[in-house]
């Protein structure tokens, strides 16, 4: 098999499989415990908290365990609106991750207003666009960082200024960026940070909230004293220290890493746009994620592209794995060429330091052969 949609989710790394494996055998005890065999567990806890924080740049204290980053984004949209009670208005954008899109679109039937940013063709967006959109009624600022089906980055340092000037909350799903870029979540002052283990060759299963606590004045989930309060329930001690070691392992060669497997996407859509007609990259001249590439293929329906790759045992996704059962038309694509077209005939690759040149070379031999055969005249 041939794995190339690594933003979908990644492989759990061997060194992260046997940090885990006490927690899941001999060591099952309940981290709320009074007694020592439940209590230690605490610490493994911590000290992932600590792994995780290192990789973002932040404070250890402002990490809070999640079950998946669909769960954390809901809750930094929750918790800034209950702290700005008085607003009834948010800005996020057309290209964002379902589990912020579904939530703004409940928040809608709700009485809520909420402004969905244009991107560019480029599928960037424009900061001046997002001060003109802010107004006295705007409690939250909700954007993506690098776009889990473009790998596009969105100015997030500039929009985090401008939040900051106009005293509007920042929340940014950061979930596809640490590990691929390095992030420093203290400097850029964003208010909510999400992430998810299983991006960056962690477990299922096991997100992160990134919050100063007096900004989550009610619990993510009312129920027992776990995460200093802010979130009950027994914590998946696995997951998390899991989690907490892929985090380690994430912030080590993070340069060589983007610049090996940058190098690796360059060559590799270089030659599909050169050698196949009919192509086009989506995030032409944006700055973008380093493993990631999403090409157009244009008469090619995306998913029976995926199917005819999945015969040959290479996987790739026509769009968000979240969505990729509704069959819909990527709204990524779509909301940056305002082409029906365009988003379904569009394909996401996503790369890492697992592959290799020779791969990619079978990947393109298969594509030529998938455009022949599926290509609409
Ligand atoms: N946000 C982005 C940008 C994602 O790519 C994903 C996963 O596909 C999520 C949120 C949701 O992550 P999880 O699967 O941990 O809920």
């Amino acid at each position: 098999m041939i794995y190339l949609d690594y933003n979908a989710t990644t492989p759990i790394a061997p060194e992260v499989l046997e940090t885990m494996m006490p927690y899941l055998t001999k060591e099952w005890g309940n981290p709320s415990s009074g007694y020592r065999f439940g209590a230690k567990l605490k610490q493994a806890v911590n000290h992932a908290r600590e792994q995780v924080a290192s990789l973002a740049g932040t404070e250890p204290d402002h990490v809070v365990f999640t079950s998946c980053a669909t769960e954390a984004n809901n809750a930094a949209i929750r918790a800034a609106l209950a702290s700005a009670p008085t607003k009834k208005h948010l800005i996020t954008s057309r290209v964002e991750h379902s589990s912020v899109l579904a939530m703004c679109k409940k928040l809608e039937s709700s009485g809520w207003t909420v402004t969905y940013m244009p991107v560019h063709p480029n599928g960037c967006l424009s900061v001046q666009e997002v001060e003109k959109a802010i107004t006295d009624n705007t409690a939250l600022v909700s954007l993506i960082w690098g776009n889990n089906e473009t790998g596009v980055l969105f100015p997030t340092a500039e929009i985090a200024n401008l939040c900051r000037d106009r005293g509007v909350l920042f929340h940014t799903d950061a979930v596809q960026v640490p590990g691929k870029v390095a992030i420093d979540v203290s400097a850029l002052g964003a208010d909510f940070v999400t992430m998810s283990a299983h991006k960056l060759y962690g477990p299922k299963g096991c997100g992160a909230l990134i919050a100063r606590s007096e900004l989550l004045e009610d619990p993510l989930l009312f129920g027992g004293h776990q995460e200093a309060g802010r979130r009950g329930g027994t914590e998946n001690v696995a997951g998390i220290v899991g989690f907490g070691k892929a985090a380690e392992l994430a912030s080590k060669g993070i340069e060589d890493r983007a610049s090996r497997v940058g190098a690796l996407r360059h060559a590799f859509e270089s030659r599909v746009l050169t050698e196949i007609s009919g192509t086009w990259l989506n995030g032409l001249g944006a700055e973008r994620l380093p493993n990631t590439t999403n090409i157009g293929f244009q008469g090619v329906n995306s998913d029976a592209m995926v199917t005819f790759l999945d015969a040959h045992d290479i996987c790739v996704s026509s769009g968000s794995a979240c969505l990729a059962s509704s069959l819909s038309p990527s709204h990524v694509v779509f909301a940056m060429t305002g082409s029906h077209d365009k988003a379904r005939q569009s394909i996401r690759f996503g790369l890492c330091h697992l592959t290799s040149e020779a791969e990619l070379g079978q990947v393109i031999d298969k594509l030529k052969l998938a455009v022949t055969a599926l290509r609409q005249r």
